[in-house]
């Protein structure tokens, strides 16, 4: 999606350790009209899926995913990150490796929200080592709903992420895959 390259060669920077911030428009200050942009984006390319969910994971998911609810006209479930875990039985729980923290979280859903007749759309900000997305299919998974695709706004195609979700047969829609990064430059896949 041009519009997001734009807008990460213009103020996306890099740091140590191969994270990019994208603080300006993405996951601090929020633009509001690119996340419809990007809402639009994948309800074209989701368009002949029976989407009736869109699960993300807190934080910085929750925004997009909200937004682009809006073009699905379905109901948003977001993943909590919990310090303790004393409600089993009620909630689908699942550990995910956080990337930018470089820490573990126990990560759960309440069973209310997500069951067997639900068709989900998995969305979040970005995609690197892949954690956060198998952890999100794991719920999905003991849920026994169907992923009917994922959306991921930035990829970083470098890490391994996109491939081990690819090869597991996943629709998965990426709006920016960046090949490579360093302060100076971004370069994009060509999509
Ligand atoms: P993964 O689990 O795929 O390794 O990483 C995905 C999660 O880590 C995303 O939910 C995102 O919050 C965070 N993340 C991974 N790489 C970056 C990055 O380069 N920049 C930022 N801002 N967040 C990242």
């Amino acid at each position: 999606m041009k519009l997001l390259e734009e807008r990460i060669k213009k103020d996306g920077t890099v740091r140590d350790g191969n994270v990019l911030k994208v603080d300006n428009f993405l996951n601090h200050q929020m633009d509001m009209e690119l996340f419809q942009e990007m809402g639009k984006e994948w309800k074209k390319l989701f368009a002949d899926k029976p989407i009736n969910k869109i699960l993300t994971i807190e934080a910085s998911g929750i925004a997009i995913a909200a937004i682009a609810a809006q073009y699905f006209d379905v109901p948003v479930v977001f993943a909590k990150k919990a310090q303790s875990i004393n409600i089993a039985g009620e909630v689908y729980q699942t550990k995910i490796e956080s990337f930018t923290h470089k820490r573990t979280y126990d990560v759960i859903v309440s069973k209310k929200f997500i069951g067997p007749e639900d068709h989900i759309l998995i969305i979040d900000d970005f995609l690197a080592n892949g954690c956060a997305l198998l952890g999100l299919i794991d719920i999905v998974e003991q849920a026994g709903a169907t992923i009917e695709g994922i959306g991921i706004a930035i990829e970083k195609g470098f890490q391994q992420g996109g491939k081990i979700i690819r090869d597991k047969g996943y629709d998965l829609q990426s709006l920016a895959i960046i090949d490579s990064m360093n302060e100076n430059k971004v370069v994009f896949r060509e999509q």
